[in-house]
């Protein structure tokens, strides 16, 4: 056998995207399936939504613009546009900002794990997490922990204490802590997070800050489809100016619905002046020793979607009308679940919801014999849910849906 020991039994299919396919299949049967799996925005009509701007924007780039190199940590236009879209209304991290360009959030989350983590130290996240957090650590030799997400009994605030204690442990353990976030419209729960929830995560880092080197990465892949405005996250985050460097895997995927054009940014808000050059060379440096570069055309029709004010006003209104189709699915939902007495974390907006149940695996299970897809997970602790991508399901099929669930 040639593929190196620690390599070998790897899955490589991912189990949504293997549910997503026996969904396809079972559909392509002719059989009514609602397949809530998939994290991508769909129309009524099982189409995917696209934004006509961001279609035309792309179109427009020239040929060569494609066909050319991109500077190694992504075209200086595109990481400016990120860095000022990013933290216009959070001058005290923006003004200590480095941005280099990714193969979506993705690669942004691989870059951070890689550079604020020794091999055999563990990133830490909440409980309930996207799995593909797990792989990219493993893929790095590095593990993943987890802090309880909501503390018994409440679904409703995230469990600050936990969070707290989990990061004392690991800068007790290890020396340092590299904390992932994924707010607003957290995958898979849905939850966003309040001002005042934030507030209290930045004390206590703040606090802990003198213990040892700690990280936040804030992964806001969905921060335009948040129920908050989008720059609430950075403003809240600017008292760890200096003392904890602030970190966001950023993405175009969902902003723009160019989920297949991989572009994503690694913004950095790093405070010393001799520190932030070691990051953003170890950036380049880790973009050089695996993608070398990202697609140079990817970076141009974005940064156009990001700095023209007619491109940027068209999307705006264009996603505008795109979440007020998701809200209505959520406000639906909401009220079914509500009446059929479903236990789920606050959900006010966003692709996902997670439904709380105890034999999550079965349940999934019962549920795709009955034509209706949803992905299960189970905690390690014990307690397990069914995370539903209301964003793949058309409002007429939610009263099923739901009823599936119950
Ligand atoms: N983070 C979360 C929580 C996600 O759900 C996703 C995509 O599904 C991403 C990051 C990154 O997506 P991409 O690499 O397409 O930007």
């Amino acid at each position: 056998m040639h593929l190196i020991p620690t390599h070998r039994g790897r899955p490589s299919d991912d189990p949504i995207f293997t549910a997503h396919q026996e969904a396809t299949r079972r559909k392509a049967r002719g059989e009514p399936i609602v397949d809530a799996t998939i994290g991508v925005l769909l129309d009524d009509d099982g189409r995917l939504a696209v934004l006509p701007t961001a279609v035309r924007i792309v179109s427009e780039v020239p040929a060569l613009e494609w066909a050319t190199y991109a500077p190694i940590a992504g075209t200086p236009e595109f990481r400016r546009a990120v860095i000022d879209e990013l933290l216009a209304g959070a001058p005290a991290l923006r003004e200590n900002a480095l941005a280099v360009a990714t193969p979506g959030g993705s690669g942004a989350l691989r870059h951070c794990v890689a550079n604020f983590l020794e091999a055999g130290q563990a990133a830490l996240t909440t409980s309930w997490y996207w799995a593909p957090y797990r792989t990219l650590c493993d893929e790095s030799d590095r593990s993943l922990d987890t802090f309880t997400m909501f503390a018994r009994g409440g679904a409703n605030r995230l469990d600050v204490d936990a969070l707290d204690a989990a990061v004392a442990r690991h800068l007790a353990t290890q020396g340092r802590a590299l904390l992932f976030v994924n707010d607003p419209a957290h995958n898979p729960t849905g939850y966003s997070m309040t001002d005042d929830e934030w507030g209290a995560v930045v004390d206590r880092l703040a606090a802990r800050a003198s213990e040892g080197p700690i990280t936040l990465v804030v992964d806001c892949a969905y921060m335009l489809y948040g129920p908050r405005e989008p720059g609430r996250v950075a403003a809240a985050l600017q008292p760890l100016a200096g003392k904890v460097p602030v970190l966001f895997a950023w993405s175009a995927s969902k902003s723009y619905t160019h989920y297949g054009l991989r572009i994503g940014a690694l913004v950095a808000c790093v405070a010393d002046p001799r520190e932030r050059a070691m990051v953003e060379s170890a950036f380049s440096y880790s973009c050089r020793g695996t993608w070398s570069n990202c697609n140079r055309g990817g970076q141009a029709a974005i940064t156009r979607l990001l700095t023209d004010p007619a491109a940027a006003g068209a999307c705006n209104s264009e996603r505008e009308a795109l979440k007020t189709s998701l809200r209505a699915r959520v406000d639906a939902f909401n009220a079914l679940a509500q009446r059929r007495g479903l236990s789920y974390p606050r959900y006010d907006g966003g692709f996902f919801v997670t439904v709380f149940h105890d034999d999550a695996l079965a349940k999934a299970a019962q549920m795709q014999e009955h034509g209706v897809f949803v992905v299960p997970q189970v905690l390690p602790e014990g307690g397990g849910a069914l995370r539903v991508a209301l964003c793949a399901v058309a409002s007429r099929d939610i009263p099923r849906l739901v009823d599936a669930l119950a």
